[in-house]
């Protein structure tokens, strides 16, 4: 969470200027960037034209990596070098990989990291290096777009994303050298993009369903806005459902047709995706597509798809998003009457069949007259000119809720759940634990993510040990297990032993995803391959930054230091504020930008103290029992 966003209204640094910032939508298909320019959001194109980056990097042994476009159209040449949804295995573990292995035509090397890594000829790559390449090539057109350097991007996720997927795209943003002011959830950016924010309901209040089916994941999201400020009802959807299976249905139907056997050659398979792609996206506008493949056995197929047809294919699949939205619409205790507007995201809307059942079942035509391609990068580029401080006076704040349910393990593998799925953030929850053993003086906390009951059907998120427990009777120990989670769905666990004082504390770092020391070493290597004007631009900004973040913390603990932080939580502060004006002076911009990471990790519950305080005065005269500490809402 940026310290930038603390400073207080009417108090950020004067003269004021312009800042440079961007929204980038990182699809799983497709990826945008987009900025405010002269009070108008636009999406910004490369050098053809085309606004769409095709999420897609080609690695060479003797080239720099080549990202969309290019990287696209040549993956069928050479598909084992060429990755496209990245995002579908961003923060997940090789388990989770496995499982959509059938889909993945890559080379996994096997290793003992619980991090995939994909064989390239550019190297073993992480999913969290390949989508770094994409945001680099859109912060570069952002810059090249607006002429200067970026003070900051909003990174758009899923809403259904965890904290480990979280944690893995900001990891790739460090890598690509870019600061981000925040992550928001897309369907959020969607509402913003529209103005729901700013549409006069008449009764200030307004209830919106937003559906977003791209190319890899399908989100929905109800969002209710209450005097400017923005609620996340209900965020529900399904990480593994998008156009791409629409593109499988279309393409298991030509297998049948063709009479091809199974067969595994990527190539192939790459081909038939295509032109089940390009077939399903002409039908869109016409009432049947043409369908061509060459065969690896030399023979050449051709058919025709009809509409019916194709519908009766994606009818299933369309039912399942529409299940989830019954499912969302349940848990935010809403039904389709409350709904004020329904909007439509991602690429896999312009399907009629979509377009009609999702009509259907809201009662109501849904809007759809912002590029849904585009509204989610529009809508992070005004939540970015908006956090860089360019629109002083405007205080819309952006409540999220956290996708799943956080709990940790109890004896007999079952989970204990802290905080339940779509608790509004930023939050914070304990719950006090017992040994239940004589002498027992240190407890294993095992923290999970999940809607399941059993340890195992969960995700395990990270393991940690609170030790010098005093040895006293079973049942006698009082152990705090609190949970704090940020403005970007980030989670930090702590646990003390209530009698005796003795605590420990994790930032959650997922156990399968990257450590603090692998970052620093790809941000060295990355370094080591930049060009030395960019490197002594970057070391120039991120000094000028370094000494921002410097000031705002000074400022904000002499304004309120004492008010929120008690002596050691200050110490703690104070020696890691040391510890960051010595980084200062490092000649590597890398090292000062990776320092201010930490730094903001380390004071993250102070800044989310003092937000929730700014959260209680814009919400002054409401209820606000459900999201702020526990100790305070008894
Ligand atoms: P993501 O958010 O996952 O990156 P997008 O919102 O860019 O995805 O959507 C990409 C998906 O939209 C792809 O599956 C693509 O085939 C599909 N798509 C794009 N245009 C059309 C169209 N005209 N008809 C049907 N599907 C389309
Ligand atoms: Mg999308």
């Amino acid at each position: 969470m940026p310290l930038l966003q603390i400073a207080e209204p009417g108090q950020s640094a004067a003269p004021h200027r312009h800042r440079l910032a961007a929204g980038i939508d990182l699809g799983t298909t497709n990826s945008l960037v987009a900025c405010v320019r002269g009070s108008v959001a636009e999406t910004l194109a490369d050098a053809q034209g085309r606004h769409l980056l095709p999420s897609v990097v080609r690695f060479s042994a003797t080239a720099p990596p080549l990202v969309g476009h290019a990287a696209r159209d040549t993956a069928a040449a050479d598909p084992l070098n060429t990755i496209a949804s990245a995002k579908r295995l961003i923060g997940r573990g090789l388990a989770d990989v496995h499982r959509l292995g059938g889909h993945l035509p890559y080379c996994f090397v096997d290793t003992d990291s619980a991090v995939p890594r994909i064989r390239t000829a550019g190297g073993d790559l992480t999913p969290v290096e390949v989508s770094a390449e994409v945001l680099k090539t859109l912060a570069r057109r952002a810059e090249d777009s607006l002429g200067g350097p970026l003070t900051g991007v909003v990174i758009t996720v899923p809403a259904y994303f965890d904290d480990a997927q979280r944690q893995a795209t900001k990891d790739a943003a460090t890598l690509a050298g870019l600061k981000v002011l925040r992550l928001l959830s897309e369907p959020t950016a969607a509402a913003v993009a529209y103005g729901l924010d700013r549409r006069d309901t008449g009764d200030e209040e307004g209830v919106h369903a937003i559906y977003d089916l791209g190319g890899g994941t399908f989100d929905i999201s109800i969002l209710r806005l209450t005097r400017g400020v923005f609620e996340v009802l209900a965020a529900g959807g399904d990480s593994a459902l998008g156009g791409d299976d629409l593109d499988r249905a279309v393409a298991h139907w030509v297998i049948e047709q063709a009479g091809i056997g199974a067969d595994n050659d990527p190539g192939t398979l790459r081909r038939l995706m295509q032109v089940a792609c390009a077939a399903k996206e002409r039908l869109s506008q016409e009432p049947s597509a043409e369908l061509q493949l060459d065969l690896p056995d030399g023979r050449h197929w051709s058919g025709t798809l009809d509409r019916a047809t194709f519908n009766a294919l994606i009818d299933p699949l369309i039912g399942r998003t529409l299940t989830a939205c019954r499912r969302a619409l349940r848990d935010a205790r809403v039904s389709t009457a409350d709904i004020d507007a329904v909007v439509l995201v991602g690429g896999s809307t312009r399907v009629p069949l979509v377009r009609e059942r999702v009509a259907e079942l809201f009662g109501r035509a849904p809007l759809g007259d912002i590029d849904p391609d585009r509204v989610v990068a529009i809508g992070a580029a005004i939540q970015a000119d908006l956090l860089a401080g360019n629109r002083p006076g405007d205080d819309l704040l952006l409540l999220d809720v956290i996708p799943l349910s956080l709990g940790i393990e109890t004896m007999g593998g079952l989970v204990e759940p802290l905080i339940p799925r779509n608790t509004t953030l930023p939050a914070a929850r304990y719950q006090e634990f017992t040994t239940f053993k004589d002498g027992q003086t240190a407890m294993a906390i095992h923290v999970l993510q999940g809607e399941r009951d059993l340890v195992a059907d969960c995700r395990s998120l990270a393991r940690f040990e609170l030790r010098g427990i005093p040895p006293m009777i079973a049942g006698a120990a009082r152990i705090r297990v609190t949970f704090e989670i940020d403005a970007d769905g980030l989670l930090r666990v702590s646990a003390a032993e209530q009698t005796s004082g003795v605590s420990a504390r994790v930032e959650v770092k997922p156990s399968y995803g990257l450590s603090d020391g692998e970052i620093e070493s790809m941000l060295r290597a990355s370094l080591e391959h930049a060009g030395e004007d960019l490197a002594a631009r970057r070391l120039h900004e991120q000094r000028l930054d370094g000494e921002r973040v410097r000031e705002a913390l000074r400022s904000a603990l002499a304004r309120d230091g004492e008010a929120l932080l008690d002596t050691a939580e200050r110490a703690r502060i104070d020696q890691a504020l040391a510890r960051f004006e010595a980084t200062l002076t490092s000649t590597e911009a890398g090292m000062i930008q990776y320092a201010i990471g930490a730094l903001e990790r380390t004071c993250a519950f102070y800044v989310e103290r003092r937000m929730n305080r700014t959260i209680h005065a814009a919400m002054a005269g409401r209820r606000v029992v459900e999201f702020v500490h526990p100790e305070q809402s008894s």
